[in-house]
């Protein structure tokens, strides 16, 4: 597996692929590790994770410098998520005995009737480049704190993320099995996810990746939980504070060079706004600082990989041949490495890609519509449905257009984000499954019946 940093186009590193008989090692230390772990009493658990999160502090400079070499996140940007992911570890070491306590039940007089909640064994999580670090503890720590074991197969671009995820457990004094890396490729998921021993699997990636997981969990009856694209609505209203909903509104579609599932896609505008709201919200992107993700006054570094680049270019080219007009942005940058410049199209006209397709990138598109009904509307016009923003000062009037809104969640006046303490999740082509929070500890688990008479 070869590592090209994108801020250069230069191969920086090179890891071999684990053998098969290394996987098959690795699949037998996990089922007799799971036996040990499943038993291990939850406080220790608990404490084991609170330790990752230290070992996670403790080193986030390296494994940040990791990140930004690997898929070229700007550093301060992969500190934070080094961060967030010791926060997710404390979150869960401070809260993992309450979302497992056992559920009563109305039950005849003289009998007990509960729900407890057991671990299902080891567990495959597939998962993407985009937050090499955050995708894979948003599984782990709840996963493996609920007396899991878990098997990473990581993306093929970021091999040394993996390998450090896995030495963040072994530091932290986790049992051997417990929590792997496997070097391995995709056409080998198959057969792994098909082996009695893996009890079931999680994926965070594209569509077509998901269904590939789906279908062969699903002929091996297997359970997955499935995080998957999205193309989510920035709804900015009549009532909105403009300048607070262009500058967040410039973040939240160009942080992590725009390569985030719940980035805000389709900024969607009522007409009263809409002129004073697209001067402010090109004017919020066009300041964003692009350049050496290794500099930390940099907003945006380059796409993680040429390929994505390329895709991303053509869904550009196609769109503006179908109607739509560049306002900013809309050509590769003249430079070395992968660099797309924060780009914002309006005009997009209906069935073009910017319109239907995921913008896996720093591409806005901004339509104009006619008011509250047409804007939610056009808010659900989508095969996706993870997250959404609504932009408005009448909260009354939020939490109303709130249940009319088809995705996972909805943030008024805010970004969308994942956040331990809250479930997060898609419906429709985003997926399904809930991930974080009480819900995502609880979906690798055996929800076991016990009635005492
Ligand atoms: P993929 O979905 O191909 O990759 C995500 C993970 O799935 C990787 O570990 C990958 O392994 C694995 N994978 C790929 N194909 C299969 C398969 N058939 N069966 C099992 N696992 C598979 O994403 P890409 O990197 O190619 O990005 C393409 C697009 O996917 C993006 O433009 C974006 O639209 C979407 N995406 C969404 C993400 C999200 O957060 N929801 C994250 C990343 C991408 P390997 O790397 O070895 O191919």
């Amino acid at each position: 597996m070869d590592v090209i940093n994108p801020a250069t186009g230069e191969r920086v590193d090179s890891y071999d692929e684990h053998t098969q008989s290394e996987v098959e090692t690795a699949l037998e230390d996990a089922t007799s590790a799971f036996e040990e772990w499943r038993r291990r009493p939850l406080r220790e658990r608990e404490d084991l994770l609170a330790a990752a999160g230290d070992v996670l502090r403790e080193n986030k400079g390296e494994y940040a410098e990791t990140m930004t070499e690997e898929m070229g996140k700007p550093i301060e940007q992969a500190v934070s998520e080094v961060e967030k992911c010791a926060w997710a570890c404390d979150h869960y070491a401070e809260h993992a005995s309450s979302y497992l306590e056992a559920d009563h039940h109305p039950s005849p007089p003289g009998t007990t009737a509960k729900t407890v909640y057991e671990p299902l064994g080891p567990v495959l999580a597939v998962m993407p480049w985009n937050f090499p670090f955050w995708q894979v503890f948003r599984f782990a720590a709840p996963y493996l704190t609920a007396g899991n074991v878990g098997f990473l197969k990581h993306a093929s671009n970021v091999p040394g993320c993996a390998l450090a995820i896995e030495e963040v457990f072994r530091e932290a004094g986790y049992p051997e099995g417990v929590f792997r890396s496997l070097l391995i490729s995709s056409d080998e998921i198959e057969d792994l996810l098909g082996d009695e021993r893996v009890r079931a699997a999680t994926l965070t990636g594209s569509g077509g990746a998901g269904r590939a997981i789906a279908s062969t969990a699903g002929e091996n009856l297997k359970k997955t939980v499935l995080e998957l694209g999205g193309s989510d609505p920035y709804v900015v209203l009549d009532d909105a504070d403009l300048e607070a909903a262009a500058t967040t509104g410039a973040w939240a579609r160009n942080q992590n060079g725009g390569q985030s599932c719940i980035a805000a896609k389709r900024f969607v505008v009522v007409d009263e706004v809409y002129d004073e709201f697209v001067d402010r919200f090109v004017d919020a992107v066009d300041s964003l600082a692009v350049g050496d993700p290794m500099d930390e006054e940099t907003d945006m570094g380059p796409q993680a990989r040429q390929d994505l680049l390329d895709e991303l270019h053509e869904q550009v080219e196609a769109s503006v041949e179908a109607g739509a007009t560049v306002e900013t942005g809309g050509e590769p940058l003249d430079r070395e490495g992968a660099y797309y410049p924060p780009t914002v199209l309006t005009d997009v006209p209906e069935g073009s890609p910017a319109d239907t397709e995921e913008l896996f990138g720093p591409v806005a598109a901004v339509y104009r519509v006619g008011g509250e009904s047409e804007a939610i509307e056009k808010a659900n016009d989508t095969e996706f449905g993870l997250g959404a923003s609504l932009w408005t000062t009448d909260l009354d009037r939020a939490e109303r257009l709130a249940t009319e809104v088809e995705a996972g969640c909805v943030y008024v006046n805010e970004l969308v984000k994942s956040d331990p303490r809250v479930p997060f999740g898609g419906i429709k082509e985003s997926g399904y499954g809930r991930e974080l929070s009480a819900d995502g500890i609880k979906e690798f688990t055996n929800r076991k019946t016990v009635w005492l008479t």
